[in-house]
């Protein structure tokens, strides 16, 4: 494999343009291809493509002619091309199929805040992007202008948050909040960072990638003014690595941002062990992180995109060991239904007895970890102090080790149990069930503290 340097690529139907224009994210936002005659200017299209672009009922499409440039035009499956233009796949629905796949407006304590997990929250407060996804989770949301958040959604979602203690961090998302106006943008992070209890600011965006441009100095200086913040931004595919992103990540890291970056695994587009391990090595010589790699989602549109979990997972045995440590991103499915990130990894456990581990390697090579006999949990007054006391009903499996519950069960499992027959007896073994730690089973899921040793 040999190091390529990261090209840039003006589509000839922009030959004319002056650099100036072309490099100017004012001119990039405002001739943004979305029609079938703006598309065949650079390409011809498929009659799927056609037929996609031509209905009415698709999420909205628009792509930067910096992005649209580097789409190949010669082949219809080129990898870029599939993540922005339609197709009439798009059209189809699929089993599992949901539009709300993350259950993301239901865990909304406000609109447009989800509240999933205990110390941090997605904030979206704009559904515009720079180009639009065909795979997006929110194109319920995005790019509808109907859909768009107030200036009351933004105070009730502050409201929340400055009564919310134990968020610590916020993920500000949307939509992309680098297309939003500076002065408005600068107003969101400035009332962030004047609550105390927000340890940390992310963005999530993808403007570096659809619209370079835009990283400015001016924004690098805005940015920087509310450290600690942290950016994601979103490759899937190596031919997105050009001079100008490697450029527009450069100001970013030179501001002190930390830079990482999230795929989605997609059918056609970057399904391949190889391609995703050349993706991960080029992200990392432009300083980013690669963070997680997304199982495509349950969501309309989205079908056609989907690959087994199975190739996910041979993506990650082709990358752990085989690569940087740091170049290796955690495999992630979003939970269908709003469980949150749930991590994938290949199995490098392979048995344990008592205080032997057996263990193997990236290549197959299998060791033994002897454990300790003699091992002693840390004295409490070393611990104690970093108990979060302020994070309650969301300790989950951690809890069970912890010793605080013996058991987590589904909504209604006790009176499902009892099959409307044995409440007598079960109350006659009243100390027996305390003593377990199972609850009263006549009050259903709910389940008091079990012994605490
Ligand atoms: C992804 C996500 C986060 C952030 O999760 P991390 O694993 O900390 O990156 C927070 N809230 C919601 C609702 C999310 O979907």
């Amino acid at each position: 494999m040999t190091k390529t340097a990261f090209t840039s690529k003006k589509a000839p139907a922009f030959r004319d343009i002056p650099d100036e224009k072309w490099n100017d994210w004012r001119w990039q936002l405002s001739h943004r291809l979305n029609t079938v005659e703006d598309f065949e200017k650079l390409f011809p299209l498929t009659e799927g493509e056609k037929k996609a672009l031509n209905s009415t009922s698709l999420f909205r499409v628009d792509v930067t002619p910096y992005f649209a440039s580097l789409i190949d035009p010669d082949d219809p499956y080129d990898p870029i091309r599939r993540q922005v233009i339609p197709t009439e796949a798009e059209i189809l629905p699929f089993t599992g199929m949901m539009e709300d796949s993350l259950a993301e407006d239901m865990h909304s304590p406000v609109p447009g805040l989800v509240h999933r997990y205990p110390d941090r929250v997605l904030m979206l407060i704009t559904n515009t992007c720079a180009s639009y996804c065909r795979y997006c989770t929110r194109s319920r949301l995005v790019g509808d202008p109907a859909q768009s958040f107030s200036s009351e959604d933004f105070e009730a979602q502050l409201d929340y948050l400055r009564s919310t203690p134990q968020v610590r961090d916020v993920l500000l998302s949307g939509g992309d909040p680098l297309t939003l106006a500076p002065k408005i943008l600068e107003r969101i992070l400035r009332s962030l960072r004047e609550i105390e209890h927000i340890e940390v600011i992310r963005i999530g965006s993808r403007v570096p990638v659809f619209m370079p441009q835009r990283i400015t100095d001016d924004l690098t200086e805005l940015l920087q003014q509310f450290h600690p913040l942290w950016l994601n931004i979103h490759v899937n595919h190596p031919n997105e690595i050009t001079a100008e992103l490697a450029e527009a990540c450069d100001k970013l890291t030179r501001a002190g941002i930390p830079l990482g970056n999230q795929s989605v695994l997609l059918a056609g587009v970057n399904d391949d062990p190889y391609l995703m391990r050349r993706l991960v090595q080029d992200l990392v010589r432009i300083r980013v992180r690669p963070y997680y790699i997304y199982q495509c989602d349950l969501v309309e549109g989205a079908g056609h995109f989907r690959t087994p979990i199975a190739r996910g997972m041979e993506i990650m045995e082709a990358l752990r060991g085989h690569t940087s440590g740091f170049a290796v991103p955690t495999y992630v499915v979003d939970a269908p239904g709003g469980g949150g990130k749930i991590p994938l990894a290949p199995n490098y456990l392979l048995a344990m007895s008592d205080h032997k581990v057996v263990l193997r390697n990236f290549e197959g090579f299998i060791t033994t970890y002897e454990e300790p006999l003699d091992y002693a949990r840390p004295n409490p007054a070393l611990t104690d102090p970093f108990k979060d006391a302020e994070i309650q009903g969301q300790e989950g499996v951690f809890s069970l080790l912890q010793g605080e519950k013996m058991v987590i069960k589904p909504e209604g499992f006790d009176a499902l149990r009892l099959r409307g027959g044995k409440q007598h007896r079960l109350r006659q073994d009243e100390k027996k069930w305390k003593a377990l730690g199972i609850g009263d089973p006549e009050q259903g899921a709910d389940t008091p503290p079990g012994p605490t040793d």
